[in-house]
């Protein structure tokens, strides 16, 4: 396959994806429901007193984000290309998500919330109806103290699933891969999280965690390759997309459709998100997949069909990147059998693009974002195209940076 030699050469790739089919056609076919994202969303309302409390950041408690407008970004792009592009550009600001600064807050969180609940009401100390504001009372972090949370990570979801277990008093071991920073894995520790370190690459420390876990009957074990919780977070905030757009005015219909870039890892947060997206608009949003040209485990598994039976290591690459999110080499097969019908397209990007487009965020926007956070801006040339008859909402998804301490943003920033 040409798809195979392109992604083989590290080339970065456009790829349509010849699967895709109207939402109402398959929507019933998929392994995940509506009624489980809504109650998901109704999970997380009545947690939202209890986090208000223990995380005032958070505000009233609903781990939410701004969509910003950014124009200039705009013409910066058009001019870097030397085109215009169609339609106008947003940006979703996952980077500024309280507690994890990453859109890990969305499904890492609510991972850990349900498993605290589940716990909690099945040991008879908590009923759906209460004020869960109590779970921060000694009682419950006793209680939650007798059990263990574990996580593979490259960073991020470590993050989120560390802040969040240990708030509530559960022990926590997160498995961190090679590539994790390490302020990231200095912040876990000062938060009383054990932090084990591999000198290999993502699935290896996923492997190592799951296996721990499996030894332990009083561990619950985070899997980012497989977890339907994880998915149904990140869908929580695909679906409220809608309400937001619709309070800023901006308008979806046939003759403006939205079109959203979203950065890939193992899968599960933009494949949630993507799920939620369609969910709420169907046919009217258009979804595409963003990876590093070192590591495209998702468009090579859908590509070939092969999903988690196939790794870029298969192919040759060698999955090192800067954009510590996306260092995944072989990708979730629960998400890839979702993005087969759902996924309009998906693209790569190389590394010293990344930094191109956060240098250019933060002199034209004054936006600070992670390496992997900007992958999606590549994609609005590559679907000119496809839109130019449009007048598209175009909208980047931007996955993390407002935890990255202030030396490692002048590094990415390049002065
Ligand atoms: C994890 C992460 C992603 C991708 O999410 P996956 O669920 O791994 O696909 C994107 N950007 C950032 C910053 C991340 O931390």
């Amino acid at each position: 396959m040409d798809i195979i030699n392109d992604l083989k050469s590290m080339r970065e790739v456009y790829w349509t994806n010849p699967g895709y089919r109207k939402f109402n056609e398959i929507e019933n076919q998929l392994p995940i429901t509506s009624d489980e994202v809504m109650e998901a969303e109704k999970r997380l309302h009545r947690f939202a007193p209890y986090l208000a409390k223990v995380f005032p950041e958070s505000k009233d408690g609903i781990i939410e984000s701004p969509v910003s407008h950014i124009p200039e970004m705009m013409s910066w792009i058009e001019r870097d290309i030397g085109q215009a592009i169609p339609g106008e550009l947003y940006l979703k600001r996952d980077d500024l998500l309280s507690i994890a600064g990453s859109i890990k807050a969305r499904g890492g969180i609510y991972e850990v919330l349900k498993h605290a609940e589940t716990l909690a009401v099945e040991n008879g100390m908590l009923y759906y109806d209460h004020d869960y504001r109590k779970l921060a009372e000694k009682d419950f972090i006793d209680f939650f103290s007798k059990y263990r949370i574990q996580v593979g990570s490259t960073g991020n979801l470590g993050l989120s699933i560390g802040i969040m277990s240990a708030k509530l008093g559960f022990k926590v071991t997160v498995h961190m891969s090679s590539d994790a920073k390490k302020w990231k894995k200095d912040m876990l520790r000062s938060k009383g999280v054990t932090v084990i370190e591999y000198p290999d690459d993502y699935s290896k420390a996923v492997e190592e965690g799951r296996k721990d876990s499996d030894n332990d009957p009083m561990s619950h074990f985070v899997d980012d390759e497989n977890s339907r919780d994880l998915f149904l977070g990140y869908a929580v905030g695909g679906m409220r997309m809608k309400s937001q757009l619709e309070e800023m005015g901006v308008i979806v219909d046939e003759k403006h459709p939205l079109v959203v870039y979203l950065p890939c890892g193992v899968g599960g947060g933009p494949g949630g998100v993507a799920y939620g997206l369609k969910l709420s608009y169907g046919d009217l949003v258009e979804c595409y997949f963003a990876e590093p040209t070192h590591s495209p485990c998702m468009l090579l598994g859908l590509a070939t069909g092969k999903h988690d039976q196939i790794s870029v290591e298969d192919i040759g690459l060698d999955n090192k990147t800067e954009a510590d999110g996306l260092a995944v080499g072989r990708p979730s097969s629960f998400v890839g059998k979702v993005m087969d019908m759902l996924l309009t397209g998906s693209f790569t990007i190389e590394d010293n693009k990344l930094f191109r487009y956060l240098k250019a965020l933060y002199e034209t926007e004054d936006i600070f974002i992670e390496p992997s956070a900007a992958a999606g801006f590549n994609g609005l040339f590559l679907t000119r195209d496809r839109y130019i008859d449009k007048e598209p909402v175009q909208l980047v998804w931007s996955t993390g940076g407002s935890l990255v301490p202030m030396e490692e943003r002048s590094k990415f920033l390049g002065d």
